[in-house]
């Protein structure tokens, strides 16, 4: 915690806003306007209200930060030793350190997350660049043994000029999830947050300046995925694309780069089961599968949306799931509560048409299954903690990702069943195992599809475990040593002597 902490919530929750936000975009090293001048709003999930403005650009915009990053690859920074590129990303994460406060409320604000979580992501994105700073200086080719008449060797060479599109629903952590390794491995960034919480990487391009990194290195662009994050992913002079969002926007991207044939991974959706044993200690589990579902409204791609549990303590567990999920406070993201708010009213819609749909199925609503507001102010977009049973396997809330509090339950017999219903949707991203036996759960974890697997503590792991799903979930991998490899090409020289 810093000393700006409760002058700047006293502020946001007085005037509903924060003074000296960013509001054009980061390019070559500047605040710059849309070219044609456009403007956006930026809403507060936790009050439905506007709080600030940004640039809204356009293929004009993207052509100038495309220009700056490709122009940024053969300046100082591409003749830039190793070890410096490092201490430009560990500088980052003392500024980011320094400013956490600040950056926790913009993006409580901007996403609707509750304070403690915004705090716990900038926490992350300064850990992140921490993590890749050590990396830099260490990134190291091998050489090939041929015989005494060759030599062979590979280096890592940058990329080059990477374009980041990012969600809204984690856009300080999935932004510097690639771009701390990007830069790491000598690449320049060319970044689209969401229309929907732009802010705190115009922070970040801020922050980056002043650490020292070169002008042009790092820059965003922000608007709408049809006027930025099209003309972006299309664009010849970019070299490889980091997309995170959801399933239908990750395939028109891959569409959009294939006639340039342009390197990409994509970090898709989920819809992930957390298996709950009957000889799983159940107090542990409740605690994980209420995080799994209920941090960050649901809202995250990893989230544990579907609970697998034995029938010996079914009954038993999903009352003390109700119960729980009950008694949560709901409120703005900048008081003292349980669960924020959902990020837009179109994200409500959705949730309730899932959860409407199911009702209509005949799907038991155990708990939950309203549209709400701040309880204090009548304000904003929420949706009660919602905990459906009785669905079938095939069922669309089992098989769709609703991206919101909803936790889908499934009953299995046996064993060999959890991991069935556990592989029975089109996703594969994550997935939690919760048993006393821990030979089991390794046997589970080598037979469940995914990119990652938590046994006894969902989310277990941090920036050194490598992220990323497999099938509908998307491919390649963030984070960990794996995160650099994908921000550079390969080349293997071979010499005959
Ligand atoms: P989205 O696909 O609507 O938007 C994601 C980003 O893509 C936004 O910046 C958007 O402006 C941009 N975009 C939209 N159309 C585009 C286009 N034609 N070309 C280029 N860019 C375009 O997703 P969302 O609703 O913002 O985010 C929620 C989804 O993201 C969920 O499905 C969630 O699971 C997924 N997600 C995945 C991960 C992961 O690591 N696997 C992490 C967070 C979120």
């Amino acid at each position: 915690m810093t000393a700006e902490l409760n002058p700047l919530v006293d502020e946001a929750r007085r005037t509903g806003t924060i003074s000296g936000l960013p509001g054009q975009h980061w390019i070559d090293g500047q605040r710059c306007p849309s070219v044609a001048g456009g403007r956006m709003e930026t809403l507060d999930p936790g009050t439905g209200r506007a709080f600030a403005t940004v640039a809204a650009g356009d293929a004009a915009d993207v052509e100038r930060a495309i220009a700056a990053a490709r122009k940024a690859l053969t300046g100082p920074w591409g003749s830039m030793v190793p070890a410096e590129r490092g201490r430009i990303l560990a500088r980052t994460a003392t500024l980011i350190r320094a400013c956490a406060d600040r950056l926790a409320i913009v993006e409580a604000l901007d996403a609707g997350k509750r304070l403690v979580e915004a705090q716990g992501d900038v926490g992350g994105a300064a850990r992140a660049f921490e993590y890749y700073s050590g990396a830099c200086d260490k990134f190291q080719g091998s050489s090939i043994p041929l015989g005494p008449d060759y030599i062979a060797y590979t280096r890592h060479e940058p990329i080059g000029v990477v374009a980041q599109i990012v969600p809204w629903n984690y856009p300080i952590s999935t932004l510097v999830r690639g771009l701390a390794p990007a830069l790491a491995a000598g690449c320049t960034v060319v970044a689209k947050p969401a229309e929907q919480t732009p802010l705190t990487a115009l922070m970040l391009g801020e922050i980056l300046a002043e650490a020292g990194l070169p002008a042009g290195v790092f820059n965003v662009v922000t608007g709408t995925g049809a006027k930025v994050g099209e003309p972006l992913v299309a664009h010849p002079g970019i070299d490889h694309i980091t997309f995170t969002g959801s399933v239908a926007t990750g395939i028109r991207v891959m569409q959009n780069a294939a006639p340039q044939v342009t390197r990409l991974a994509l970090e898709l959706g989920g819809k992930s089961p957390v298996i709950v044993l009957a000889d799983a200690d159940l107090d542990a589990a409740l605690d994980g599968v209420m995080g799994a579902i209920f941090e960050n409204a649901g809202q995250i791609c990893s989230a544990g949306s579907r609970l697998i549990v034995e029938r010996a303590v079914h009954d038993r567990f999903v009352e003390m799931l109700v119960e729980r999920a009950r008694g949560l406070r709901l409120g703005h993201g900048l008081r003292d509560v349980d669960m924020g708010p959902v990020n837009s009213l179109a994200q409500i819609e959705r949730i309730s048409g899932f959860v409407e749909r199911a009702r209509r199925r005949g799907a038991a609503i155990l708990c939950g299954g309203r549209i709400a507001t701040d309880p204090e102010t009548g304000l904003g977009w929420f949706y009660e903690p919602t905990i459906l049973d009785g669905l079938s396997p095939d069922d669309e809330a089992i098989q769709s990702e609703i991206f919101g509090p909803v936790l889908c339950v499934q009953v299995a017999e046996t064993v060999e069943h959890a991991v069935t219903l556990a592989n029975g949707t089109p996703y594969a991203l994550v997935a939690g195992i919760y048993t006393r036996d821990l030979s089991n759960a390794h046997r589970i974890a080598a037979r469940v599809d995914a990119g990652q697997v938590y046994i006894n503590e969902f989310f277990a792991g941090g920036i050194e475990t490598p992220f990323g799903g497999n099938r509908a979930s998307g491919f390649g991998r963030a984070k960990g040593l794996e995160a650099l490899a994908s921000f550079s090409k390969l080349k293997c020289v071979t010499a005959r002597l």
